[in-house]
Parts: structure tokens; C-alpha cells; sequence
């Protein structure tokens, strides 16, 4: 699985030490947080680096709402070091990528009601876009917070088995074995709207076949490039984990057992052929 590793525009900073190590097969995820402080100047710019980096809390990615400003402690495909552990469990490494990006702000302050997401914005979400890393809040929006006294309205559940097993965007209030509320109520509409466009259109099989097809023509189709182009249109296509995973692994068990491309693509359409009947049917039903 390849996704970008160091997001085009991003200043890169030392950490205080390089990220840790994932073996976690879980769906991929991003991690939201405020650093607490009010954003827009240089000098909270370099005070954010000093705080994560003296409380060893580095998330790979941090961002100044006002300016655009965008950072990265570390490559993207590394575990961060923002959040606490959950018992035994490293929460930093959960899934194929746990994304995670401080947002200099505050939680009791939504930073989606003054911020000003320019072209680092937008690059940080074609990022996460490309892990395949999908725009839904498995754990609900990130609840509204209040200083005084800090807690999050409604208290956020901090579900186990929602964060092992579910991927796309959480707050730090979601995380299990953790007590910090940010990142607040921000609007989670204008945040995916800002990043920039995830393409709706589902692949049908015959397109997904054309696809596979042209990919071969030109030659170039390594085993690696056919998988990862693959994985990208079954991202696209195909809605839930269980669909991908059974589509996948049509894929590699036909590779595996010494089959030609050609036959594995049609392995993973002869898979995809139901799902695909049925997201039609389900395209019916939502009108
Ligand atoms: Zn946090």
C-alpha cells in the first residue's frame, strides 16, 4: 500500500526522535487536534514545535489555520506521538496509516469558523486522500467543547472497538484511553468541502476491466503497479472494507497460486460483479 509519505509544500522539522514503527493492518485513519493556542503568528508557530517536541508529542503533521502554514515532524507512514496509549495498545500505531495533525487552535473554538484553508490545506487532504483513507467519522462528528469546566457536550464514548476497526477521521476526543476533548465542534462538512474533491462516481466493472486492460497495454504493468492501481479503483469503487477485502484478496490468492494478470483481474471481477449489482440496486433505492 503507497500513499504520499512527505506532502508537496509541507515544511519539514526535526523531531525529537523519528516516528514509530506500524505493523497494524487496521483501516487506515487521520487523528484531529488543537495545540491549545491561538494561530496566525510566527512566534506561536515556533512555540507549537517547541511544546510537541519538549512533551516528546509529535504528530507527523502541524497546521496553522490563519496562514496556511503547513509542517511535518515526520513521513506519514510512521506512527506519531500525540496520543496517550490505551492499556497495552499503541494508539499511535493503529492502522496501515494513523494519520495525525495538530491544528494550532483551540477545541472550545472551532477553528472551521475563522480558518482560512488555502493551497497546504487542501495538499495535507489530497495526502490523506491518498491512503484511501475515506471522509466519514466513524466515531460520530468531534462533539463541541467547553473550557470551563473542559469536557466535551455530549461526552465523547471513546469506543475500543470502533478505533481498532474502523477507518477514516477522528477527533483525539474518540480515542480510547485518552481524556484530551479537542478538537472541539468543528464543522465537518466545510472541512472535507475545503479539502478539495473526493471523486463520487463509483467504478463499474466493465471500467474497472477497461482500466486493468490499459494499464497492461502499456506495458509498464509490473505486478506492483496493476496491484496499487488495483487497490486505487477498488478505493473508489467499492464502499465498505468487507467489499475491498473480498476483492483484494481475489487478487492476491490468484497472483498467489501463479495466475496471469489478466486472470486475477478477472478473479477480482468475477468478485466485483455482485457488489456491483448491488450498489446499483442501492444507487436505486437512494433515488
Ligand atoms: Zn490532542
Amino acid at each position: 500500500m503507497a500513499g504520499t509519505i512527505w506532502i508537496p509544500g509541507a515544511e519539514r522539522i526535526t523531531p525529537s526522535a523519528p516516528g514509530g514503527n506500524i505493523t497494524s493492518n487496521a483501516p487506515p485513519r487521520v487523528v484531529w487536534h488543537t495545540t491549545e493556542a491561538d494561530p496566525g503568528t510566527s512566534s506561536v508557530w515556533s512555540a507549537m514545535i517547541r511544546v510537541l517536541k519538549n512533551k516528546s508529542a509529535e504528530p507527523q503533521v502541524l497546521w496553522d489555520p490563519l496562514t496556511d502554514r503547513l509542517g511535518q515532524f515526520m513521513p506519514l507512514n510512521v506512527g506519531g506521538r500525540a496520543l496517550r496509549n490505551d492499556g497495552s495498545t499503541m494508539t499511535n500505531r493503529v492502522g496501515q496509516v494513523c494519520i495525525q495533525i495538530e491544528v494550532i487552535g483551540r477545541a472550545a473554538k472551532p477553528f472551521t469558523g475563522y480558518w482560512k484553508p488555502g493551497k497546504n490545506f487542501r495538499a495535507f487532504m489530497a495526502a490523506v486522500r491518498s491512503w484511501g483513507i475515506k471522509e466519514v467519522w466513524p466515531a460520530g462528528p468531534p462533539p463541541r467543547f467547553i473550557a470551563s469546566p473542559p469536557h466535551n457536550v455530549p461526552e465523547s464514548p471513546r469506543s475500543r472497538t470502533i478505533w481498532l476497526n474502523r477507518g477514516g477521521h477522528y477527533g483525539h476526543s474518540h480515542i480510547p484511553g485518552n481524556d484530551h476533548g479537542d478538537p472541539g465542534g468543528i464543522s465537518t462538512s466545510a472541512l472535507f468541502a475545503a479539502g478539495g474533491t473526493t471523486p463520487k462516481e463509483l467504478f463499474t466493472v466493465g471500467q474497472y476491466e477497461n482500466l486493468m486492460q490499459q494499464i497492461k497495454n502499456e506495458g509498464a504493468a509490473t505486478r506492483q503497479e496493476v496491484r496499487r492501481q488495483a487497490i486505487w479503483s477498488l478505493r473508489y469503487g467499492v464502499q465498505t472494507e468487507d467489499e475491498r477485502a473480498r476483492a483484494d484478496k481475489a487478487f492476491d490468492d490468484a497472483i498467489e497460486a501463479g495466475k496471469t494478470l489478466a486472470e486475477a483481474i478477472a478473479a477480482v471481477a468475477s468478485v466485483m460483479r455482485p457488489i456491483d449489482a448491488d450498489l446499483e440496486r442501492r444507487a436505486r433505492k437512494n433515488g
